[in-house]
């Protein structure tokens, strides 16, 4: 990919390695242009680990940090902010990920979302007695936003409380994004649901006269698709 819009280049900077753990901010930042310029000079990410050993030079910032990982997930959530800032609000896009992804991004793949503002409210801060907590859970679940991810959510139901086991609430759960976990992979694409579907066999057809029936069947377990404008426009 080419950096060619600079308003989406200058959105999707704003994320990179902010949801690293245990680091110094000058660790941060060092990290952030690191990843930003490899981008830009479209480096592989297995160079990248190199540059952040030889350049991270605090030993204990060093120490068992895997470096690999770093450079995959972050160069990917970054391409990842920067396609969906490119991208104006309102349009489609398809989730994709590989034959090898975990179980969580293949139960994601080829699923249809709508490029929108971020959620008017952190609903975390919600009682989910409250409709608006579903509302913004229901954002979550159909749109994609430059920023979105999976900081402090998990992918599994539930939680390990001192009273046992507890449900997992909304807000704590994994929703799609990409990366959407450490090594995540997955990338989006664009996506026009006006001439393109996903049939039962999980491939993507061109609509055609005589798949037409097939197509309705995807748009109508599809809602959030007619329904365009679900929170895009607040
Ligand atoms: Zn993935």
């Amino acid at each position: 990919m080419s950096i060619q819009n600079e308003k989406a280049f200058k959105e999707a900077q704003k994320y990179v390695a902010e949801g690293i753990t245990e680091v110094t901010e000058r660790t941060r930042k060092k990290i952030k242009k690191i990843i930003i310029e490899s981008c830009l000079n479209n480096k592989r990410s297995g160079r990248l680990e190199q540059i952040f050993f030889d350049e991270i030079t605090d030993t204990y910032e060093n120490l068992n940090r895997d470096w690999t990982r770093v450079a995959l997930t972050e160069t990917n959530y970054f391409f990842s902010n920067y396609f969906i800032a490119s991208l104006p609000i309102g349009s489609f896009v398809i989730y994709q990920a590989y034959p090898d992804a975990c179980a969580y991004c293949k139960s994601q793949h080829y699923k249809v979302f709508i490029v929108s503002n971020p959620p008017f409210e952190d609903y975390s801060k919600l009682n989910p007695t409250d409709i608006k907590y579903w509302k913004i859970a229901t954002i979550w679940e159909t749109c994609i936003w430059p920023g979105k991810n999976n900081f402090k959510r998990r992918t599994t139901l539930y939680k390990r409380t001192p009273a046992g086991l507890e449900l997992r609430w909304h807000h704590e759960r994994s929703m799609p994004c990409t990366p959407a976990h450490p090594w995540c992979r997955c990338r989006w694409f664009r996506f026009d649901p006006e001439v393109q579907f996903v049939n039962a066999e999980g491939r993507i057809k061109f609509r055609l006269k005589e798949r037409e029936e097939e197509y309705q069947l995807w748009l109508k377990a599809n809602p959030h698709i007619k329904e365009r404008g679900i929170g895009t426009n607040w």
